[in-house]
């Protein structure tokens, strides 16, 4: 089988590698898609570091190529979507439900081989099997979905109330649409107007921009008061987790979903002052199967979201596409 592998920053490389078998509670994957997202970038470019030589890639899918021992309740022939983090299952963390929080959690593609290759193989409890009719395009956006599904949760949102989404990538074009699913009212919260046709057209009630005082008036004019009730924060930089504060009324809830990696200069007077709840959230717990019935039920649209295609041998150009301004989803198709 062929995989990308990358043997340093910017190093990639697609090469032949032995097929992969299955020991005892793992299957072996043969993928259709790969998405390429930041994390993906960061690693490629060096910026985070890992163990090479690495096969990149955690948000993929395909079809289950054979089972080991014990992981029965897979079938070679299932398609299926890929969660490409599993837990220790022994820590404090985890046996209390925490698995997402691990410190011995592993990443597919981060810490292990992941899906940038023809061939995977992973625990057999990290495929969830696609309802009949998902598309491959659905599917394939499962994985940053769940973040988002996870996010929305944590923010406890009720329908009927105002939410504003900051950052219109993937994770915020995502959120929109599960907030709408969840009956609220949305305003998407972009760097620049590029997006707002795209927002809207995904059920964006109304669209602004930080560029004029990072949104704030919008958001008190979009509320009919002193800010949304709830923000989900996607764009993961320090700005913007700074800027997502101001959007909420006193009393308001953010949601950080974004990875901000440079330290921000959160004002904490305003948040003890207006006690705004800034609940973090990391990656998925058990979202993953309701992101997929969101996407199989077509509640989740994707359509446009994916921007740009690869086969496996031009992998290169997929990684200087994600940084074009017009690039949303990437994805490697194998
Ligand atoms: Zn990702
Ligand atoms: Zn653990």
């Amino acid at each position: 089988m062929r995989a990308a592998m990358l043997h340093g920053p910017r190093e990639l490389r697609v090469e032949p590698r032995d097929p992969l078998a299955p020991a005892a509670g793992e299957a072996i994957v043969r993928v259709a898609a790969s998405g390429l997202c930041g994390t993906d970038y960061r690693i490629w470019s060096g910026d985070r570091p890992v163990a090479y030589p690495l096969v990149m890639g955690h948000e993929f899918i395909g079809e289950v190529a054979a089972v080991g021992a014990g992981a029965e309740g897979l079938r070679a022939g299932q398609r299926v979507a890929v969660e490409p983090n599993f837990s220790c299952g022994a820590c404090p963390l985890c046996r209390e439900g925490n698995r997402n929080l691990c410190l011995s959690r592993t990443a597919l593609g981060i810490d292990v081989h992941g899906g940038f290759a023809e061939e995977a193989r992973l625990p057999a409890r990290c495929c969830w099997p696609a309802p009949v009719g998902v598309g491959d395009d659905q599917l394939m956006l499962a994985e940053p979905l769940a973040v988002v599904v996870r996010a929305v949760a944590r923010g406890e949102v009720r329908a009927g109330e105002s939410a504003a989404v900051l950052g219109v990538g993937a994770l915020g074009l995502l959120a929109i649409q599960v907030l709408k699913a969840r009956g609220l009212r949305v305003l998407a919260v972009g760097r620049t107007s590029r997006r707002s046709e795209l927002a809207r057209t995904l059920g964006a009630d109304d669209f602004t921009t930080t560029e004029v005082g990072g949104g704030v008036a919008a958001a008190r004019a979009f509320s009919g008061r002193e800010g949304v009730d709830v923000v989900i924060e996607t764009a993961g930089t320090a700005r913007a987790v700074e800027q997502a504060l101001e959007l909420t009324h006193p009393g308001g809830r953010v949601v950080p979903t974004g990875l901000p990696h440079e330290a921000s200069t959160v004002n904490f007077f305003s948040i003890v002052r207006r006690e705004i709840r800034i609940v973090g959230s990391m990656i998925y717990r058990e979202e993953f199967p309701e992101a997929v019935r969101l996407l199989a039920e077509g509640i989740v649209r994707v359509g446009p979201l994916i921007t740009h295609r690869f086969p496996l041998e031009r992998i290169q150009e997929a990684f200087a596409a994600h940084q074009s301004p017009e690039a949303i989803k990437v994805c490697v198709v194998i």
